[in-house]
């Protein structure tokens, strides 16, 4: 049973702002609660649509895109219900930060979550067992943060069941992103795209851009997106002509061994962007290390063929660290 309270009552029409309350007791706040703002747009009974934001606290762009539908959606002129939580794991948030100042919690691998656990654990729960349930569809707004830069993408899952993988195949290319990322079985099963799946219930995420603010080209994107998606279900009457779908590339991780990784830790000389295509032993860059500047450069290749996913937006890299990712097309 959630200890979370929602301030909210999701059957009445209309619009209301009010809090996910997570009881939270520390130093300052013995008694506490930390509200996770909630925003909910009501109109003729309809389809339940949530839309998270917020899940990693540095990723901005998709909340933003949230604010500008909140203050556009009008309850008389939709069928259904929209529910967006701009700010979904509002500590992090707060510290613009991905996890949790609170707890150190990453929302997007703390599910089903748990009840009695941190704030991140009860946010998670109260999303698994109260909200995704009574949800028609989930849309879950990520960027690479300040850590990593993606080419704009969506990201259905698939492998669940027939019916689900179409639905999910179906609000990827109704958000009209240029890039479809498949999730396959190799997803983390901690994640709100895998919380969907668990409850049947239709869901993508999407990657939009990252370096840790707001891309205005990639936010009109991610705007769009929200509404071609709730036009599609039946939600609002129109919606932006559609993306270009037509053309999506569909790619998957594949293989680990496809990723450029830092050999060392030293200073990462990108040479490739996100969204560029590119052939096995094209250079990604060079690691530096000034702090020994006798030492000779490590020329990076990629060892594979495909699409740049994401790359750090980091210059110094640790040894192991995520240089870029390369996908590979299906089919
Ligand atoms: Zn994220």
């Amino acid at each position: 049973m959630s200890r979370a309270r929602l301030t909210l009552d999701l059957q009445v029409a209309g619009r209301q702002v009010g809090d996910l309350l997570i009881p939270w007791s520390d130093d300052r706040n013995p008694l506490g609660r930390y509200p996770v703002p909630v925003i909910t747009v009501s109109g003729t009974p309809g389809p339940v649509v949530l839309i998270l934001g917020g899940v990693h606290g540095d990723e901005f762009e998709g909340p933003a895109a949230i604010m500008r539908l909140a203050r556009d959606l009008a309850p008389d002129a939709l069928r259904g219900r929209v529910v967006m939580i701009p700010a979904a794991n509002a500590p992090a948030f707060a510290a613009s930060r991905r996890c949790s100042a609170l707890d150190g919690g990453n929302l997007n691998r703390a599910f089903p979550g748990d009840a009695d656990g941190t704030p991140t654990a009860m946010i998670a729960d109260w999303l698994q067992t109260w909200m995704i349930p009574r949800c028609d569809a989930v849309i879950d707004l990520h960027s690479g943060g300040k850590a990593s830069v993606f080419v704009p993408c969506s990201l259905p899952q698939a492998g669940i069941s027939p019916a689900l993988d179409a639905a999910n195949a179906d609000l990827a290319l109704a958000f009209g992103l240029p890039v479809i990322w498949q999730l396959g079985a190799q997803n983390d099963d901690r994640s709100v795209n895998a919380a969907c799946a668990r409850a049947g219930v239709a869901c993508i995420a999407a990657e939009l851009g990252g370096g840790g603010g707001v891309d205005p080209d990639v936010t009109d994107m991610a705007e769009a997106g929200l509404r071609r998606v709730l036009h599609h279900l039946g939600v609002i009457a129109s919606a932006p002509p559609p993306g270009p779908q037509a053309n999506a590339t569909w790619v998957e991780l594949s293989d680990p061994a496809d990723h450029v990784m830092a050999p060392a830790r030293g200073l990462f000389d990108r040479r490739c962007h996100a969204g560029a295509r590119v052939s096995s032993g094209d250079l990604a860059g060079w690691l530096h290390f000034p702090e020994d500047p006798t030492r000779t450069p490590v020329v990076l290749r990629f060892p594979q063929a495909g699409l740049v996913l994401a790359h750090t937006a980091r210059g110094l890299v640790d040894r192991a660290e995520m240089l870029a990712l390369v996908a590979r097309d299906i089919g």
